[in-house]
């Protein structure tokens, strides 16, 4: 079929609205009509192709629509079903049989690969099946694994954002983290994703959540959805000495969003003895973490990586669309929504930072 997709043609180009050819659902695939899709950091990084994914290239991996056709063997969704797309995963290797698939071993070619693990492409002339999905189009072909349904009462809208950016930040804290009712959290960085592991630690009942940042309006809208403090580096002589001065000694846990080198130091020197700190931002290739030996071994800290949130897509995704329904996760605070020929200044005011979540309306 005949679809239009924004296409990435070079290094740090445009996006550029063109019609594409797309193929048929093959076994176990799913076609969605896409009515909107989520602007998540990772598609600016491949932009800059900050990770290398072939061009040209459709890329887009938060959408949400409506399955239009399935390719033999699909049961779980059906045509005219409401879903949301997700990353994807393979569901039979270790770590996808131990349920824990945001850590596929075949994460690389079923996510970044530019096709699907066979190397063929659903797309003619341009890459595409960015995490199985590629929805910055108004169809995309998606695998069964990573289409999740969605409820008759949840927003189509806003839903595709659950499906990277916005678990993300929940899922460390809700699935990862699991902090108990009165520990505490420091998140460093509150963009979208930030917000999100913010909003997720208040329903964890985590406190004191002291949200780090420089911008002082991000800051405003964290202590909004859950943050109980705030750190501003610029207004501070020492990051670490202010958290431990709200903390106590420290804090029990750690979210590092920004892949800046120094913003993850201070993260992980901000613990407390025994404290976690998870890493979710994604930087250029190169960019290190630095810390003491020391300052990880005599507290017992523990660094550790954490991808989508590790969640189950078919369980979490569901879980957050809920809590946002009972009013306890007011992630669409953070959205805004663009026309789908408005791409190249979505992804500029999400790159420049004053839209948190852009979401394109495709339909
Ligand atoms: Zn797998
Ligand atoms: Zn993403």
């Amino acid at each position: 079929m005949q679809i239009q997709a924004a296409v990435i043609r070079e290094t740090d180009g445009p996006f550029l609205i063109e019609d594409v050819e797309l193929d048929d659902p093959g076994p176990g695939e799913v076609r969605v009509e896409i009515h909107a899709v989520g602007v998540c950091h990772t598609d600016i990084a491949i932009q800059h192709q900050w990770m290398p994914v072939p061009l040209p290239l459709v890329l887009g991996h938060e959408g949400s629509g409506i399955v239009e056709s399935v390719g033999e063997g699909v049961t779980k969704v059906k045509a005219g079903d409401r879903v949301a797309l997700t990353y994807g995963f393979c569901g039979a290797c270790p770590t996808c049989s131990a349920d824990r698939p945001a850590y596929c071993y075949e994460f690389a070619p079923r996510n970044v690969s530019g096709g699907r693990p066979d190397g063929t492409n659903a797309l003619h002339g341009v890459n595409g099946f960015f995490f199985s999905q590629s929805s910055f189009a108004t169809y995309a072909i998606a695998t069964e694994l990573n289409t999740v349904k969605l409820a008759d009462d949840d927003d189509l809208l806003i839903a595709g954002p659950l499906g990277c950016g916005i678990q993300t930040g929940a899922g460390t804290v809700l699935n990862k983290l699991q902090p108990r009712e009165g520990q505490s959290i420091a998140v460093f960085g509150v963009g979208a994703v930030g917000l999100s592991a913010i909003m997720a630690a208040k329903v964890a009942g985590a406190s004191p959540i002291v949200a780090v940042d420089l911008n002082p309006g991000r800051l405003e809208l964290a202590l909004e959805l859950g943050a109980t403090h705030t750190v501003n580096p610029d207004e501070v002589d020492d990051v670490v000495v202010a958290i431990q001065g709200i903390t106590g000694a420290g804090a029990d846990f750690a979210v590092e969003t920004t892949a800046v080198e120094q913003v993850a130091t201070q993260a992980i020197n901000a613990l407390a003895p025994l404290g976690t700190c998870a890493i979710l931002g994604l930087g250029p290739a190169g960019t290190n973490v630095t810390v003491d030996m020391t300052a990880l071994l005599i507290p017992g800290r523990t660094v550790v990586g954490v991808v989508e949130g590790d969640s189950v897509p078919d369980e979490f995704i569901p879980r957050l669309a809920q809590l946002y329904k009972d009013g306890r996760f007011p992630y669409d605070r953070l959205i805004k929504v663009y026309d789908f020929q408005d791409i190249n200044q979505a992804v500029a005011d999400a790159e420049a930072g004053t839209t948190l979540k852009a979401v394109l309306r495709v339909k």
